[in-house]
């Protein structure tokens, strides 16, 4: 087909194109991502179109070369209707897990495999109201629409377990998600300040404009970095921004609420307790548990 009509094979390989086209776009940087996913997939439809025209034209039935999509819901377009087909999704975020370290610790963890046996009581009914809310949160997720979220409590109650099925139901809708701990955060902007670049090669402010472009952004551990003033402001900053552009923030923390005022001062702790929503982990240790269990067996 391809050696009997060169047009087609142009057609063809066009539209091969556009599907990794789509999933750098998804995962682009910046406001302007969104958009360049829609101008894709209308260059993706004009393709398609042609090489409809270039069979019809030569006495070929239109979807003569459908057999060879390895996905019969979106034909290999990526778009089932408006929506992002399963296809792509799994291909998005296998990448995106894969390109951001995430994979190993979102593998596991998920909302699926977060379980309740570890708490007790009133505990037990506590974490079930939590991974609701998240569930809810996580799967109904809008930018710029969605809450923010400050998880409380001690470590081993599930606040790294929840945060990560989180960030992998929110980049399974397609959502640009940055997770990263307090420490990891703050020194990108430490290294910053004193003139080193904190991505390699790159472009210096990349690396930092990806806390304020994502859609969700989740801070794991606040607390467990070395504050300064510096620091501090950072993250005032930060937050602030986020706020005014209503994007979402989860911050989980060991710190109590007066720790967090002593170290974050009074501005940072008005903001976290205004504007994000609580959520208090509560029970014994469930690592130490699991620990037990398998040494027990
Ligand atoms: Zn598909």
């Amino acid at each position: 087909m391809s050696e009997k009509v060169p047009a087609f094979a142009a057609a063809d390989r066009a539209l091969q194109m556009t599907g990794p086209k789509i999933i750098a776009a998804s995962l682009g940087r910046g406001e302007g991502s969104r958009e360049s996913v829609e101008a894709i997939r209308r260059e993706y439809d004009a393709l398609a179109a042609e090489r409809r025209r270039i069979l019809r034209e030569n006495g070929y039935p239109e979807d003569w070369c459908d057999v060879r999509y390895s996905c019969p819901v979106c034909s290999d377009s990526g778009y089932d209707g408006i929506e992002i087909c399963d296809c792509l999704k799994r291909e998005i975020v296998k990448n995106y897990l894969e390109s951001s370290g995430l994979y190993t610790l979102t593998k596991n963890q998920t909302f699926e495999t977060f379980s309740l046996d570890y708490y007790e009581k009133d505990d037990k009914i506590r974490m079930k109201q939590n991974a609701e809310i998240l569930y809810r949160f996580a799967s109904g997720f809008r930018p710029g629409q969605s809450d923010s979220f400050l998880f409380l409590g001690a470590t081993g109650l599930g606040k790294t377990h929840l945060s990560s099925a989180v960030a992998r139901t929110v980049i399974e809708k397609g959502y640009y998600v940055v997770y990263e701990s307090a420490q990891n955060l703050f020194s990108a902007y430490e290294m910053r300040r004193f003139g080193q670049s904190s991505t390699v090669g790159g472009d210096e402010d990349d690396d930092l404009d990806r806390f304020l472009d994502c859609d969700l952004l989740i801070i794991d551990d606040l607390g467990a970095e070395i504050t300064n003033k510096f620091t501090v402001s950072c993250l005032y900053n930060l937050l602030n921004m986020r706020m005014i552009r209503h994007k979402s923030v989860i911050i989980s923390t060991n710190l109590g609420k007066d720790e967090l005022r002593e170290r974050y001062s009074e501005r940072v702790t008005s903001r976290l307790f205004g504007e994000f929503s609580p959520l208090l982990f509560r029970g014994r240790d469930v690592r130490e548990q699991k620990l037990r269990r398998t040494y027990a067996k």
